[in-house]
């Protein structure tokens, strides 16, 4: 009896405690970010001495941008997700740059430009570029109705997110051997349609073109350039781009192979894809970077991309938190062993 009394109040204890943490923990995840992981990250420490990329801290990155709604330029979502990109990084970085110009769309268009840049370890000369874009497309020119604007869960906030988680990592554990810059690249999905008459080269990917043509620093070069691009999407496979294999293979094995290494194999299938149209193009033929794009393309696909890319579905419905965990501890695991 009295036992009995005992593992009640023991139990009724117990979910009090958890109705209070759990409230507390809601609290804290709107009003502070790092409050909220940091428990995870002691746990997590103990393993190893440079954290885990936490995939609920990379959601949570992905989450707050898409709640701005579509981030296309000349909007007040764009602003304002463009700010809150600013203020995030610029709690991780040792150094933010602001790149804001006027870049002219395939229609005319006059798009304020808006590339955001980290800087982690700004003197070592041994530099990586990460780069993912921030802006969503401004048509869903893949669906019957064209005329709404792309969410981009997957395209545009998936790479972003996984940057920002990288970045809260690099912040609390410094690499001391190499350099690292994030840039968040504007305007990469403001392209032609595929219908567009007259025909037009090189509309996509402008934020990229321009930082290419005006680096943040004079002279800038890096060893390698990393474009992530829709890494948040389920059942996500990347293939070896093509030119990322033709300019860096080297750095494309060591991804493709720590990526089986980890068990990630499933995502990041060790074959040849096709070639994509994305940052990594312009960065390597302006910039002279080797570049790579880790892209959520299938070759066996109608179109290669996942089916709702460019339409009213590319919300958080297909965004999986195993993909950007896969995507976020590869490519955090090989930066942190260069
Ligand atoms: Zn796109």
């Amino acid at each position: 009896m009295k036992l009995k009394l005992f593992s009640e109040w023991v139990a009724l204890f117990l979910v009090l405690v958890m109705c209070l943490s759990c409230t507390k923990n809601k609290k804290n995840q709107e009003e502070n970010h790092e409050d909220n992981f940091k428990k995870q990250d002691k746990n997590e420490v103990k393993d190893t001495y440079f954290g885990e990329f936490n995939a609920d801290s990379a959601y949570f990155f992905l989450e707050k941008q898409v709640s701005f709604g579509p981030r296309v330029p000349n909007t007040p979502a764009h602003n304002l997700c463009g700010a809150y990109l600013v203020s995030t990084l610029s709690r991780f970085a040792d150094k933010v740059y602001e790149q804001k110009s006027t870049v002219t769309a395939y229609n005319g268009s006059l798009l304020p430009l808006h590339n955001i840049i980290g800087v982690f370890n700004p003197t070592h000369k041994r530099r990586i570029l990460l780069t993912a874009h921030w802006d969503s497309r401004h048509i869903t020119d893949q669906d019957n109705d064209k005329s709404k604007a792309v969410l981009g869960a997957n395209d545009g906030a998936s790479g972003v997110a996984v940057l920002l988680e990288i970045a809260r990592l690099l912040k609390k554990y410094p690499i001391q051997n190499i350099g690292i810059d994030i840039l968040l690249n504007d305007a990469e999905d403001y392209g032609a349609p595929d219908d567009y008459k007259p025909e037009k080269e090189d509309t996509y990917c402008l934020g990229s073109q321009y930082w290419a043509k005006n680096p943040h620093i004079k002279d800038y070069t890096a060893e390698y350039a990393i474009v992530l691009d829709m890494v948040g999407g389920k059942n996500a496979t990347f293939y070896r781009e093509q030119l990322s294999d033709e300019v860096a293979r080297a750095l494309v094995d060591k991804i493709w192979n720590k990526a089986a290494q980890l068990g990630y194999g499933i995502y990041f299938l060790n074959e040849k894809g096709t070639a994509v149209i994305d940052d990594h193009l312009y960065i390597h033929k302006i910039a002279n970077i080797p570049a790579i794009d880790i892209i959520d393309h299938n070759p066996s696909r109608p179109r290669g991309f996942p089916e709702y890319w460019h339409t009213q579905r590319d919300d958080l419905s297909n965004i999986d938190k195993n993909t950007l965990k896969a995507v976020g501890t590869v490519v955090y695991s090989v930066l942190r062993e260069m």
